[in-house]
C-alpha cells in the first residue's frame, strides 16, 4: 500500500472534507433560497471548456474545487429555475445518495446490495399497489425514464411478439403505437429494437395535445393491412412538451380488446398518484401492463432513479432471459432478489434508498404535497398568462408544465417565432431565470416546468415582467 492510497482512504481526512462540503452545500442552498445567486451562471460551452482545461486545484482544499463546480452549474434549487423537468433534490435524499456513493453496493445480485435490494422490492410493490396494479404486480428500479421505457418495450416484445425474438431474431415486422407528442425516447427505443421508422406508428394528437384515441382502430387496421404486427401502445402521463395526460382509460381498453401490451410513460407525472387532487389525471392507469415513473422528476430524488412497474411480475423476468452463470447459479429461476436478471444494468446505484429515506423521514404525504403544490402552480402560471394583454397560452395545463408566448398582431407568425426565441435567449444569458422553449404545431413557444416548491405567484409575475421587458427591447432594437 502506498502513502498516496493511504491518504485517499483516510477516515479523518474524509470527515474534515465531508464537514466542509456539507457546510458549503447548506450555505449554497440558503443563498439560493434567498436569491443571492443567479439561477444560471451562463458561460458559453467554449469558455466553460477553457476554464476547466486550465484548472489546477494544487494545494488548496477540496472544498475549493466543489465551490468552483457550484459556481459554474445550473441551480435547480433556485426558486427562479423553471426550466427542464428535474426536481430540486430534497437534501435528505441527497444524503442517501452520498451513502450509496461511499458504500458502493453494486446491486446486480443480492449479496452486492442486501439492504437496498430488499428496500427496492418493497417500494416497488408499494407503488404498484398504489397504482392499482393488483396482487401479482411488482417492479424494479432503473437508471432513468429512457431506459425504463426501452426495458418495458423489450418486455412487451418478449410477451406479445409471435416469434421468440430474443433467441431467433426478428421473424415478423413488429410495431408500436404512440402519440406524436410522446417523448423522443420512445421513438429511439423502438429503433434500438430494430423496428425502424415503419415500426413506430405515430397517432396524431388532438388540438389540446392528447393522443387522438379515436384514431387507434384505424391505425391498427392499416398496420395489419401492411403486415405490421403491433405489440404495444404507449400512453404518456403526461407528454413532455405540454405536460398533457393521454386518456389512459381509452388506451387501456383498446389494448385489452386487441390483446396489446399497454405501457404508460409516467416518467414525469406518474407521481400524481400520490395527490388526492390530481390523481384523476391517471384514471385508467390500473389497466397498464407496465408503468415508468421517474423519482428525479416529481419525487424529489437526486438524478437518477426510475420505477418500472409490471402488472404481472412474471413478465418482468422474460425481458432479458439470458444465461449469466457467473452471476447466479440458476439463470432460469425467478428470484426477486437478484435484480440484474430483470434490469439492463449490471452494476447500478442504490436507488431505492433515496426514495426510502424521504418516505421514512417525512412520510408519503411529502410526495402528495410536492405534486399538488407544483400542479397548482401550473394553474397559477396559466391564469397570469391569460390575464396578460400580450401573451397567450398554448394549452390549459394539466400539470406543472406550461407553454406560452408573447403575441403581437403586427408581426407575422415567423417574426413572432423569432421574437419568442430571442426572449428565451436573453433570459438564458441574463441568468436570473431559467426557462426553455419548444416547438408546437411548427410554432415556437416558451415553456416552463415548475419544479421548485419555493417558486410562487410573485416570482411567476416577476418572470412575466422579464419576458415583457425583453420583448419590448427586442421590438425597439428591430425597429432601428
Ligand atoms: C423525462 C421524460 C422521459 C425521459 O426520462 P429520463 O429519466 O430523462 O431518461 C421519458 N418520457 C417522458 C414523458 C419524460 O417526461
Amino acid at each position: 500500500m502506498t502513502d498516496l492510497l493511504n491518504r485517499a482512504y483516510d477516515p479523518e481526512a474524509f470527515r474534515d472534507a465531508g464537514h466542509a462540503l456539507i457546510d458549503l452545500l447548506a450555505k449554497h442552498l440558503q443563498n439560493l433560497q434567498e436569491h443571492t445567486l443567479p439561477t444560471m451562471p451562463w458561460m458559453t460551452p467554449d469558455d466553460q471548456m477553457d476554464y476547466w482545461k486550465n484548472y489546477e486545484l494544487g494545494d488548496q482544499p477540496s472544498s475549493k474545487l466543489f465551490q468552483d463546480i457550484l459556481d459554474r452549474s445550473i441551480n435547480v434549487h433556485h426558486p427562479q429555475f423553471m426550466g427542464h423537468q428535474i426536481a430540486p433534490a430534497a437534501p435528505m435524499a441527497a444524503l442517501a445518495n452520498l451513502v450509496s456513493g461511499l458504500i458502493a453496493n453494486g446491486m446486480a445480485i443480492y449479496e452486492m446490495g442486501p439492504a437496498s435490494t430488499a428496500i427496492e422490492q418493497i417500494v416497488c410493490q408499494q407503488i404498484a399497489q398504489k397504482f392499482g396494479l393488483g396482487p401479482d404486480s411488482d417492479g424494479i428500479l432503473t437508471s432513468g425514464g429512457t431506459l425504463a421505457n426501452l426495458t418495458a418495450l423489450l418486455t412487451a416484445r418478449a410477451v406479445k411478439a409471435p416469434a421468440k425474438v430474443w433467441n431467433d431474431g426478428h421473424a415478423d415486422r413488429l410495431a408500436v403505437m404512440v402519440c406524436e407528442e410522446a417523448h423522443y425516447c420512445i421513438d429511439r427505443a423502438a429503433r434500438i429494437m430494430g423496428l425502424g421508422s415503419k415500426g413506430i406508428i405515430k397517432i396524431p394528437a388532438t388540438a389540446d395535445f392528447r393522443m387522438d384515441t379515436d384514431q387507434l382502430e384505424h391505425h391498427l387496421a392499416k398496420a395489419n393491412e401492411k403486415n405490421l404486427y403491433v405489440i404495444a401502445v404507449i400512453g404518456s402521463a403526461p407528454s413532455t412538451s405540454t405536460g398533457t395526460y393521454d386518456d389512459l382509460k381509452a388506451i387501456g381498453q383498446f389494448c385489452q380488446q386487441h390483446d396489446l401490451w399497454f405501457h404508460v410513460d409516467g416518467a414525469h407525472g406518474g407521481a400524481a398518484i400520490y395527490s388526492e387532487k390530481y390523481k384523476h389525471l391517471l384514471d385508467g392507469v390500473e389497466l397498464a401492463d407496465s408503468i415508468a415513473i421517474d423519482g428525479h422528476k416529481m419525487m424529489m430524488t437526486p438524478s437518477i432513479m426510475t420505477f418500472l412497474l409490471f402488472k404481472d411480475k412474471r413478465t418482468g423476468y422474460q425481458t432479458f432471459s439470458q444465461k449469466a452463470q457467473y452471476l447466479w447459479a440458476d439463470a432460469e429461476e425467478a428470484e426477486w432478489h437478484n435484480l440484474a436478471k430483470r434490469t439492463f444494468e449490471c452494476t447500478k446505484e442504490m436507488m431505492s434508498i433515496k426514495f426510502f429515506a424521504l418516505q421514512q423521514v417525512y412520510g408519503d404525504q411529502l410526495f402528495a404535497d410536492f405534486v399538488t403544490n407544483q400542479y397548482d402552480l401550473g394553474q397559477v402560471f396559466a391564469a397570469q398568462v391569460q390575464s396578460h394583454p400580450n401573451m397567450e397560452l398554448a394549452h390549459q395545463p394539466d400539470s406543472n408544465i406550461v407553454c406560452f408566448r408573447v403575441t403581437n398582431p403586427t408581426l407575422s407568425p415567423r417574426e413572432l417565432d423569432q421574437l419568442n426565441a430571442q426572449i428565451r435567449a436573453e433570459i438564458l444569458s441574463d441568468g436570473q431565470f431559467y426557462i426553455v422553449q419548444t416547438t408546437l404545431h411548427d410554432r415556437t413557444w416558451l415553456r416552463v416546468s415548475l419544479m421548485n416548491p419555493m417558486t410562487d405567484s410573485t416570482l411567476i409575475a416577476k418572470l412575466l415582467k422579464r419576458v415583457e421587458y425583453w420583448s419590448q427591447k427586442a421590438l425597439i432594437t428591430s425597429d432601428k
